[in-house]
């Protein structure tokens, strides 16, 4: 088990669009496990590397008992949506809000293996691979809402007991090192 830290709203690596995955390696089916056990842990039904910390274009999924993983995705979706449908994000513990998304989507991209993959989804597993493909474009859910429930989720965001705590904290030890370098 490798379970990462999530990073919360406020952090600017959720807002910083993710770079392909060019190496198929060691170092991807780390990543993946990484995203999995971190997802499984939380519990979440996906998860995108970004949120970990890793800029690289990679989210894994658990949703309907179906467990997986997508590098590199690209989307098509359906003209026909779901305006009402509540969405979560583990960036923003404990809040969810209606979010508009199309309900079907198609996900193409590759295994950690680098073989091709192509995945179908309605409902929750459509609504999971937008989510899911904004965050490597540095899109949050926030970002899809209306105006009017935008400003409604940012009121209860800055009311919510984890906010801010992304905010880089510099803490100055109150002991002498010694002399010795930090
Ligand atoms: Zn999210």
């Amino acid at each position: 088990m490798a379970i990462q830290s999530i990073r919360l709203f406020g952090d600017p690596v959720l807002t910083t669009p993710a770079a392909p995955v060019v190496d198929f390696d060691k170092e991807l089916r780390k990543l993946v496990k990484d995203l999995t056990d971190t997802m499984m842990d939380a519990p979440g039904a996906g998860l995108a590397a970004p949120q970990i910390g890793v800029g690289l274009r990679v989210f894994t999924y658990y949703v309907d008992d179906q467990l997986g993983h997508v590098i590199n995705p690209d989307l098509d979706l359906s003209a026909e949506m779901d305006e009402e449908g509540e969405e979560g994000c583990l960036s923003f513990p404990g809040l969810s809000f209606p979010t508009p998304r199309a309900v079907r989507a198609v996900a193409k991209g590759f295994t950690m293996h680098g073989e091709p993959v192509v995945l179908e989804g309605t409902d929750l597993m459509a609504r999971c691979f937008q989510h899911e493909t904004d965050h490597l474009d540095g899109i949050l859910f926030i970002d899809r809402m209306d105006p009017k429930q935008r400003k409604l989720a940012m009121k209860a965001i800055r009311e919510a007991e984890w906010s801010g705590l992304s905010a880089p904290t510099i803490r100055f030890s109150p002991h002498a090192t010694g002399g010795k370098a930090l």
